[in-house]
């Protein structure tokens, strides 16, 4: 595999002017929603999903000045993390996570979106403690019925909460959804804030709120959200696109 080092230098600068390029857009309608809401830009903070694409766009990401990486797959995730330990960066596990990849996953996410069961939240804990770190844990709602996409069932969704508050080596960061395929994002997004809010009285330190992709992410934020996860709209299409 190239490294980014022996890249010829002008696709370098290709895809530095690419990613800069939809860096820019995805900026400005973050600002756009904030400034629509009320909200202070400050409020949001931009999750660039790197899945399938290579460490060498994370390093031009943090070079654009992003800090929060997500991935969604552990043994991709754990590669790219690991060519990139030298660079500051904060990553967070946005995927569905089996228990047996929890040991992989504790070593270098610093927050993990998709808890979603009482099991993994002993998991994470138990393996948090071992490799002596902390955490972040954002309880994944399911916001339609499809079991396929993961999350709790918004009425699990305060006692997953309490566990993680209890639970060492981890801290209860709030919550994270997917917008349901086929309905329209903001009433989802509204049923997300509602519940969010509930998690917040009990727990004033669980302000997270994960919601927006690229297609919704003004939706998410006019909804409340205070981090966007956004792949395709900062790196473009993952698959090739045939017209
Ligand atoms: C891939 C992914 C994203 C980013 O999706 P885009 O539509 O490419 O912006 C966000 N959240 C999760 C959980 C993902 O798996």
């Amino acid at each position: 595999m190239r490294q980014v080092g022996e890249m010829a230098g002008s696709d370098t600068t290709r895809r530095r002017d690419e990613i800069a390029a939809g860096l820019a857009r995805v900026e400005r309608r973050i600002t756009d929603a904030c400034e629509r809401a009320g909200r202070e830009r400050g409020e949001v903070t931009l999750i660039a999903v790197t899945k399938t694409y290579p460490a060498s766009d994370v390093r031009l990401l943090r070079d654009l000045g992003v800090r929060d990486m997500g991935e969604n797959r552990d043994q991709e995730a754990a590669a790219k993390a690991a060519e990139c330990q030298d660079l500051p960066l904060t990553w967070h596990f946005v995927g569905q996570l089996q228990t047996n990849k929890v040991r992989s996953v504790v070593s270098y996410a610093d927050v993990i979106h998709s808890v979603d069961r009482p099991r993994l939240v002993e998991a994470i804990s138990r393996e948090a403690v071992k490799q002596e770190r902390r955490i972040g844990c954002l309880v994944q709602v399911a916001l339609d019925d499809d079991p396929a996409r993961g999350g709790a069932r918004p009425a699990d969704v305060p006692g997953l909460a309490d566990l993680l508050e209890q639970a060492p080596g981890v801290w209860l960061g709030g919550v994270m959804a997917v917008a349901p395929l086929g309905e329209e994002s903001g009433p989802a997004f509204a049923r997300l804030r509602d519940l969010a809010a509930a998690v917040r009285e009990r727990h004033p330190r669980a302000t997270t709120v994960s919601a927006g992709m690229s297609d919704d992410l003004g939706e998410a934020v006019a909804h409340g959200a205070t981090h966007v996860r956004v792949g395709t709209a900062l790196l473009g299409r993952r698959k090739p696109f045939v017209r």
